[in-house]
């Protein structure tokens, strides 16, 4: 039987390669610019961080989480997100005492979903967070790192910003209640999955994709009439904010978001591209969530985009060609070719050797590689301590000894 990765599970390589480290380096570079510094935890924690924040009807933590009971009796559970264990490692290592508390990061999160295009078992994500800041400036910085990273990686792309306030928890509690209320009026008319949702989770009923369940939605009592002043307020600087920035957006009044610990803003940028994986990135306000987890009454705020949607969104990067092809005609030269390996190393070039021992398969290669050069190891130059190097360009030859590869390499290119 041939072997096969894990259902829901996908080896990363070739162009996805590419793109995942073009993905990196670019939210690496933007970090570093912003003083966010980089954080990475371990992929397993004990359980209990995960099933109280996330909420215990939340479907990550109903039917989503990876678990297992440790030899030590212990639960422990492969990480289906990156914001609890950030706060916890923020906990652990006292980062709290210096606050706003800028961190960034990615890798691997675990979630037994359903898999498809765009959905899997284990995904990457990256993340950013701020921890103990209320500023709706620190929610406005966040969506514009966000913002630079999504242009930078996807330039032909308008994806497009939904926001969202939840209010404070008080207020979002309130609107829970007449939620579930309108919710048990119209419970004929909604899908046995929303059904289900009435009592534990009404908010996640207003962004099913069922369509009966939308059509409810859509009459369904907006969180404004609850929201106070202060909570206005602060969206409202949030989205004059955006606005100078000239960062477009969409208000949704039926943007939730998954985990029970959101609150105030909310936002995703949504692509139609992906089908029913429209959401790229997401992320929101949860104050409360720090103390929850045993640290300080701490606000915070953050994000995580899915490094596979972005990467299925991006062009095909173009693999860099390697120049130089290094031909070896005859084993006895071996110790010359890792001289030349080294000195090509050292100067900075790329090069191939294609282990053939012979020239003409050598050459195809070289020109089925788009080689800018071929350097041939073989004995009539090698008794006169030569390397023959051609441009395969111009089909120019010469024969130079190891410390002028360089110059020429260099004036010819
Ligand atoms: P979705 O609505 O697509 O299930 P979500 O609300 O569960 O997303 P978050 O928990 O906010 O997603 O995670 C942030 C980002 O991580 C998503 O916007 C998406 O890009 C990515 N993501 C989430 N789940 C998966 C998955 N199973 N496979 C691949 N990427 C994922
Ligand atoms: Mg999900």
């Amino acid at each position: 039987m041939k072997q096969r990765p894990v259902r829901g599970t996908h080896d990363i390589f070739g162009n996805e390669i590419l793109k995942f480290n073009k993905i990196t380096q670019c939210v690496r570079d933007i970090a570093d610019r912003s003083s966010f510094n980089e954080l990475k935890t371990p992929i397993f924690e004990f359980s209990s961080l995960f099933s109280k924040p996330l909420g215990e009807q939340s479907d990550v933590v109903l039917k989503e989480m990876y678990t297992f009971e440790d030899r030590n009796n212990e639960f422990l559970t492969l990480r289906p997100e990156y914001t609890t264990p950030m706060i916890r490692a923020a906990i652990s290592n006292n980062f709290l005492n210096d606050l706003p508390c800028k961190l960034y990061g990615f890798g691997p999160m675990f979630r037994r979903e359903r898999p498809q295009k765009g959905r899997y078992r284990q995904f990457n994500q990256i993340n950013f967070e701020i921890f103990g800041s209320n500023d709706p400036y620190s929610d406005v910085e966040l969506i514009y790192l966000a913002n630079c990273i999504l242009k930078k990686l996807l330039p032909d792309l308008n994806l497009k910003l939904n926001l969202n306030t939840l209010g404070k928890k008080e207020e979002l509690n309130k609107y829970k209640e007449k939620l579930n209320k309108y919710f048990n009026d119209n419970k004929e008319k909604l899908s046995d999955e929303s059904k289900e949702k009435i009592n534990n989770n009404p908010l996640r009923i207003l962004d099913s994709k069922n369509e009966n369940d939308e059509r409810i939605s859509r009459l369904a009592p907006l969180i404004t009439e609850f929201l106070s002043k202060e909570s206005k307020d602060h969206f409202v600087e949030i989205k004059n904010s955006l606005t100078q920035l000239e960062i477009p957006f969409v208000e949704n009044a039926n943007l939730v978001r998954g985990l029970d610990y959101y609150c105030h803003t909310v936002f995703e940028f949504k692509t139609d591209l992906l089908g029913s994986q429209d959401t790229v990135l997401g992320g929101g306000r949860y104050d409360g969530l720090i103390s929850i987890l045993g640290g300080a009454d701490l606000p915070g705020v953050g994000w995580a985009a899915g490094i596979e949607r972005l990467s299925l969104l991006m062009q095909d990067i173009k693999k860099e060609v390697n120049d130089i092809h290094i031909a070896i005609i005859d084993k006895q030269y071996k110790l010359n070719l890792i001289q030349l390996t080294n000195y090509l190393n050292i100067n900075k070039f790329t090069f191939y050797w294609n282990y053939k021992y012979n020239l003409k398969k050598s050459l195809s290669k070289a020109n089925e590689m788009n080689a800018k050069f071929i350097i041939i190891i073989g004995d009539e130059t090698f008794k006169k301590e030569l390397y023959s190097i051609k441009d395969l360009t111009t089909g120019e030859q010469i024969e130079l000894s190891l410390e002028n590869i360089k110059k020429f390499i260099n004036d010819k290119s």
